[in-house]
């Protein structure tokens, strides 16, 4: 996997500073308050263009999951796809062997068929959903925190994680003011929304609650509370 940086807002705190201001007439208001308290709608001024090689057909499905961004991915239907690289999950020996030999025998499928004269766009089905694609991905702030917070987390594919993992570190260089500030979405709210999904390997265990614990309190509350409020109103209207 191949992520590189194409294009990128230049001087893109000043633009959030300029888009703050307009907003509210603030003088100016940190970049770091903007990140925490989830100020985000003017993040969405700087945007990212990233050129994303080999990765698979079923990671580059899962970013096109992410609707708040500009996708272009190379085409099946047009391009040759002889001789496709493809994706190597971590597996035994033994499980390799099938694995490799399920992708060749895809490959001499594709090939056969082109060589029958059926056309690129029909002889693509029998393509495993592993073949490396190249990808265009354009993307706010925004929408990449969002991306991040999903997907750094410990629950997404390996792959997935591995292609976050890159962007985030690409992010972190140019924008370190906000991009240090988040991580998976634990971090990012300051409450993990995967509760009992949340797996033993997560790193953040024992650090940040989940929201299913962090809620039992706050549910308990909001019903004395609710319970205070109609007692009130039965004796008011008595
Ligand atoms: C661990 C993991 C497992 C997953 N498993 C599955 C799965 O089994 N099956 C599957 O289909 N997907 C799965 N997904 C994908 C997931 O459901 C989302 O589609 C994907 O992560 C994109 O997130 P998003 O909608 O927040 O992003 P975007 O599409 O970029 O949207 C950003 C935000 O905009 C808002 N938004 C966007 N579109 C709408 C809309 N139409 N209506 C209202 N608000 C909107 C939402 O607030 C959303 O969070 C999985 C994701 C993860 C991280």
């Amino acid at each position: 996997m191949e992520v590189r940086l194409l294009r990128v807002t230049a001087d893109g705190e000043s633009l959030v500073s300029d888009a703050v201001r307009t907003s509210s007439e603030i003088a100016a208001m940190s970049i770091e308050t903007i990140v925490d308290n989830d100020y985000s709608s003017v993040l969405e001024h700087i945007c990212f263009t990233f050129s994303i090689k080999g990765i698979s057909v079923a990671c580059s499905r899962e970013l096109l999951e992410h609707r708040i961004a500009s996708h272009t991915a190379r085409s099946t239907r047009y391009c040759d796809e002889t001789d496709f690289r493809f994706y190597e999950p971590s597996l035994s020996a033994d499980a390799l062997r099938i694995y490799r030999e399920a992708i060749e025998s895809a490959r001499k499928a594709y090939v056969s068929l082109i060589e029958l004269g059926v056309s690129r766009e029909e002889a693509r089905y029998v393509l495993p959903l592993a073949t490396h694609t190249h990808y265009i991905w354009t993307v706010n702030a925004r929408s990449l925190i969002n991306f991040l917070s999903l997907r750094l987390c410990i629950r997404a594919s390996p792959e997935m994680r591995e292609l976050a993992l890159q962007i985030y570190k690409i992010c972190c260089e140019k924008y370190p003011r906000i991009f240090k500030r988040i991580y998976c979405r634990g971090v990012t709210l300051g409450v993990c929304p995967e509760n009992n999904a949340r797996p033993k390997e997560c790193p953040f265990r024992g650090i940040i609650k989940t929201k299913s614990e962090m809620m039992s309190g706050i549910l308990e509350n909001l019903k004395s509370s609710q319970n205070e409020g109609s007692e009130q109103n039965e004796g008011e209207d008595g």
